[in-house]
């Protein structure tokens, strides 16, 4: 992998770093440029809420003073009316509803509580409604027409803010005034509540998180939109802010989720290309594993031939005479024919396999005496060159397996082989069948170069060969134990290795004991490999 993405940087820097790179920045300035526009579009959401409700409570102010200061000029001197009037037009926050009426010089008031009983007023509330109502009293006393009486609103006296109306007769003349002082606290608590019914209006569900607030210093309030409202009050402003978050808060979160959400898109594409980097490099090494298969089989064929050919001849130009010598060049050929009949049965089966194609003779068999007539077999020809292959049988007599002959002697041959090729010198070797109640077990023991732990899982793959230490010196189509993991699952068992660098490598092989075996009937049956 190491080595393809070191092979791969000339390409991978310019086709995919530096795209990536250029994307990612681009993002990350997208990303920051819609948080500022996130933050914008909340404060400005929030300012156009504050205005709707400031305008609603404008609104209401100005309906329900027009409903209340509209009065009849033959009433101006009926307190009784009067009072019934304002007892029925009703305004949120007001604290004394009072009447003028103008004769001359002279100016006489009437006050009313907010559920119209007369009352008195303290001095300062009095001299307020003077103070606002004498430029009627001066229109009065003049005669000036006024068509349209309007409200106006006269907030010189913050403690005593007043909405009042002209009271005119036929010409228009000004024949008193109709109005109403309104209480700060009051108002403030009326103004929340009819701003609390235009938010549920307005937005529904969406009012819940929002909080209002109404006073003179919002302004500077910054987690607060704020419009200044226009009728009444005018000196104060109407705030509206998201519970939830600040604009800034609501603008970080997006950015996050945003920049989460590209980064986890980012991981997974260069997971992509990590596994794309991997896939090649498998390829790779399996294409390499592949021609180095390819030399060692050649060699693996050419060599025994080259022998075979040698003695052969020798036999045929009658250089070999005395019985003795025959004997040796018949074992050499002998052994070098099995060799070769090994490596060839190794690469049909695995053909087989890979096709899918590998069946199975499936009959009941002694596993001991198979074991030990495969032993016997692969020791002949050794027997000259000191390898000492012991075989030890259960102390107890096995039931009979049911297993396809030839296919578990290959598997034993092909650990045998291995066993004497890496024997590392020491040319000791042990076959031991033991047993337990579920499974026999078949151990191959030497005390050769052994394998790493590294590479212990990877040995059964096809084609693989440790690269490292003695195993180069030894020639093999690294198709042997794929064979053996590939039949002994078949059988429904497994293989186990156990191995130590320098000391030695335990090959086993563990079959079902009875019907675990694959086979579907005991006697000879072809079960196709999976
Ligand atoms: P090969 O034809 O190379 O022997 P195998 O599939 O039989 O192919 O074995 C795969 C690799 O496992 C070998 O190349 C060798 O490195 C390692 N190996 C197998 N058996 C042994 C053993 N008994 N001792 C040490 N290494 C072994």
């Amino acid at each position: 992998m190491a080595r393809v993405f070191r092979r791969s940087i000339f390409w991978l820097v310019p086709v995919i770093v530096i795209p990536l790179a250029a994307l990612v920045v681009i993002q990350y300035r997208f990303l920051r440029s819609l948080e500022t526009k996130t933050i914008s579009a909340e404060r400005s959401w929030l300012r156009d809420s504050a205005e709707r409700v400031a305008g609603d409570i404008d609104q209401y102010y100005r309906t329900s003073a027009l409903r209340a200061l509209t009065i009849e000029r033959n009433c101006l001197c009926q307190d009784g009316v009067l009072a019934a009037h304002f007892a029925q037009t009703p305004v949120d926050g007001v604290r004394t509803f009072f009447v003028v009426h103008f004769d001359g010089q002279h100016a006489y008031y009437s006050f009313f509580s907010p559920v119209g009983t007369p009352k008195k007023l303290p001095g300062d509330e009095e001299q307020a409604v003077k103070l606002a109502t004498v430029s009627w009293h001066v229109a009065h006393k003049m005669k000036r027409a006024i068509p349209h009486p309007p409200l106006s609103v006269d907030e010189r006296d913050l403690e005593n803010r007043i909405i009042m109306r002209p009271v005119v007769d036929d010409d228009e003349h000004v024949l008193g005034v109709a109005g109403l002082i309104l209480d700060e606290s009051l108002a403030r608590s009326a103004m929340i509540d009819i701003g609390g019914r235009s938010l549920a209006d307005h937005y529904k569900a969406d009012a819940a998180s929002l909080r209002l607030s109404i006073d003179d210093y919002l302004a500077r309030r910054r987690d607060f939109a704020s419009q200044p409202l226009s009728f009444v009050f005018t000196n104060w402003r109407l705030g509206v802010k998201d519970l939830c978050a600040t604009p800034e808060q609501l603008g970080a979160i997006s950015f996050k989720h945003n920049a989460l959400l590209g980064g986890g898109v980012m991981i997974v594409l260069f997971g992509a290309i990590g596994l794309a980097i991997q896939a090649a490099s498998r390829q790779l090494k399996l294409s390499q594993m592949k021609s180095d298969f390819v030399s060692n089989v050649s060699h693996e064929l050419r060599t025994p031939l080259a022998s075979i050919r040698v003695f052969g001849e020798y036999m045929r130009l009658g250089r070999v005479i005395t019985e003795e010598k025959v004997r040796e060049y018949g074992e050499y050929i002998e052994a070098e024919s099995r060799r070769l009949t090994q490596l060839i049965n190794n690469i049909l089966d695995f053909s087989k396999i890979e096709s899918a194609q590998k069946k199975y003779k499936m009959a009941e068999e002694d596993i001991v005496e198979l074991a030990h007539d495969t032993v016997c077999a692969f020791a002949m020809p050794l027997r000259d060159k000191d390898y000492g292959i012991a075989f030890t049988a259960p102390a107890a007599m096995l039931p009979p397996l049911i297993l396809d002959r030839d296919a578990i002697a290959q598997v034993l041959m092909n650990l045998l082989d291995n066993a004497v090729k890496y024997s590392g010198g020491n040319k000791n070797v042990d076959v031991i069948v033991s047993a337990d109640d579920e499974s026999v077990r078949i151990a191959v023991h030497d005390r050769g170069i052994g394998i790493p732990a590294s590479e212990q899982k990877k040995i059964f793959d096809k084609f693989y060969r440790v690269s490292s230490g003695l195993v180069h010196d030894v020639k093999g189509s690294g198709l042997g134990l794929a064979i053996v993991n590939h039949v002994v699952k078949a059988h429904g068992g497994r293989v186990e290795v156990n191995s130590a660098l320098s000391q030695g490598s335990t090959f086993t092989i563990v079959l079902p004991k009875g019907e675990a075996a694959a086979v579907p009937s005991p006697k000879t049956n072809e079960t196709e490999a999976a």
